[in-house]
């Protein structure tokens, strides 16, 4: 699947209104499950923190959660009236005992299954290493649940143009093959580039009317139980 830049979005959404709304460990402090939301998830260091600053042109909104203890956290930034962005805790902190990260495990799984206002999954991975076991399982479980996923390869700023668009043509020759519900894009905050079109992607999901088709992990009636990624 494909977003071009000039899409058939009604209306751009202007994410410099975005502003901290909440954090959550479990479902149940979550804010009401209305209007949309996409959630933003990505291994720790993938740049997840910085591409929501930079799509944001806020150099501090992300930072929430990195404040020490909170990292557990699911944070909610509000855009629009109804609309919402997600920032999933990232993936691999190694300071976090497992006890701790297999209670995280279990929320953010009933998160992802029960939430109707779920709309898809932006899923950050640095250029350098794309597809790592954490993104695979990641990826397959949005597509279990009929959610569509776009895929960042962030940080594209540390390779030359060639050998960035090579990666970014051979990640989507392997996805071809897994579904018509996953996109992926180039994109550096570092640079500015690629912000157009995930602004894009970002508007369709979270402003333009469902499709017939569509339908959140909360209809899709998948549990991903035992699979969450580790
Ligand atoms: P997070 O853990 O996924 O939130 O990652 P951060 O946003 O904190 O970024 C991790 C590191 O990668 C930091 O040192 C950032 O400065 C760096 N980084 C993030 N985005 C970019 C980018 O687009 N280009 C380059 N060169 N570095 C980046």
């Amino acid at each position: 699947m494909s977003y071009p830049v000039s899409s058939s979005a009604v209306v751009k959404l202007n994410f410099r209104r975005a502003v901290f709304l909440t954090s959550a460990s479990k479902l149940s402090q979550c804010p009401p499950d209305e209007g949309r939301e996409v959630a933003f998830a990505g291994r720790s260091n993938a740049g997840k923190s910085s591409a929501i600053n930079s799509l944001t042109s806020n150099k501090k909104l992300a930072r929430t959660s990195k404040t020490p203890g909170r990292t557990q956290l699911i944070n909610f930034f509000q855009i629009g009236d109804k609309q919402r962005l997600v920032d999933l805790p990232g993936y691999g902190f190694a300071k976090v005992p497992q006890a701790i990260k297999n209670e995280w495990n279990r929320q953010l799984e009933i998160y992802l299954r029960q939430r109707a206002s779920l709309r898809g999954l932006i899923l950050l991975m640095d250029i350098r290493h794309p597809m790592q076991i954490f993104d695979q399982q990641m990826l397959d479980w949005f597509l279990l649940a009929q959610m569509p996923v776009h895929i960042l390869l962030t940080k594209s700023d540390k390779l030359k143009r060639g050998p960035a668009k090579s990666a970014l043509l051979k990640l989507q020759d392997q996805l071809s093959s897994k579904s018509e519900l996953v996109s992926a894009q180039l994109f550096s905050s570092l640079k500015h580039t690629g912000h157009e079109e995930l602004s894009t992607v970002l508007t369709t999901w979270l402003c333009e009317p469902r499709t017939e088709g569509d339908s959140a992990a909360s209809s899709a009636g998948h549990s991903p139980v035992g699979n969450a990624p580790k």
